[in-house]
């Protein structure tokens, strides 16, 4: 399937990253992560992440108008263009999917919603870890202790900033007020697949492939 142009949502320690991560290299697609292009402006003090970094480190949303812009010059480049795309954390509200439809013609073949109980990521995001070099993902479960060096990369593996509780609680209120609403938005477009989220890594990248492959496969075999 090439030039595929998927969205994923989910709450926050839903395995949105690590999954997307999967599916991108499945696919040879562009992984496109709001998320890690904001924490990459902040850690190269770019004014892109000077903007961002308060709103990150509260758990609110970075204004619209600065989000879509760095969307629209991102889906504009040769590589989202020519291979398709694989975005995760955009849109999260109404107002971003309704940019996301002007900006990603001809449009976007599936929207994946990664579901997961508030119970469950609650207890993910409190062993969460992150390569500050390369955005790789960890959990407290992996064999070494708080302080490591990511495997992929040597970088100095830490707890995110805004992985506190307050900024936590924060962003599953936007989720729960402002992205969810978005399921019922794509599901009465016929482009949602909800896919359940439990289960090993592996288990769910399977269900995910599943849920492409079936629901675009048939897509594209009725064009
Ligand atoms: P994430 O890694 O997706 O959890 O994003 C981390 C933070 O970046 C969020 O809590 C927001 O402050 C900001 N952010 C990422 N994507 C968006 C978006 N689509 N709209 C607004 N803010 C965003």
């Amino acid at each position: 399937m090439s030039g595929i142009r998927l969205v994923i949502l989910g709450k926050q320690g839903a395995g949105k990253g690590t999954q997307a991560e999967r599916l991108a290299q499945h696919f040879d697609v562009a992984r496109v992560s709001t998320g890690d292009m904001f924490r990459a402006g902040v850690r190269t003090g770019s004014e892109l992440g000077q903007r961002a970094v308060e709103y990150m480190d509260h758990g609110d949303l970075v204004p619209d108008e600065v989000v879509v812009e760095m969307v629209r010059e991102r889906l504009a480049m040769a590589d989202v263009v020519e291979r398709g795309f694989l975005l995760e954390g955009f849109p999260r509200n109404v107002a971003q999917a309704e940019a996301l439809d002007r900006l990603a013609q001809p449009g976007i073949d599936l929207v994946l919603s990664l579901e997961v109980p508030t119970e469950t990521v609650l207890l993910r995001l409190a062993g969460r870890r992150v390569c500050i070099d390369c955005g790789t993902n960890y959990n407290l479960d992996h064999p070494r202790a708080d302080d490591w060096e990511c495997d992929a990369c040597g970088g100095k593996v830490v707890a995110r900033d805004d992985d506190t509780t307050a900024a936590i609680g924060r962003r599953l209120a936007l989720y729960e007020n402002q992205t969810a609403p978005l399921i019922a938005w794509y599901l009465a477009t016929d482009r949602l697949a909800a896919v359940d989220g439990v289960g090993t890594t592996d288990a769910v990248t399977t269900r995910l492939l599943r849920a492409i492959e079936s629901r675009v496969g048939l897509a594209r075999d009725r064009q």
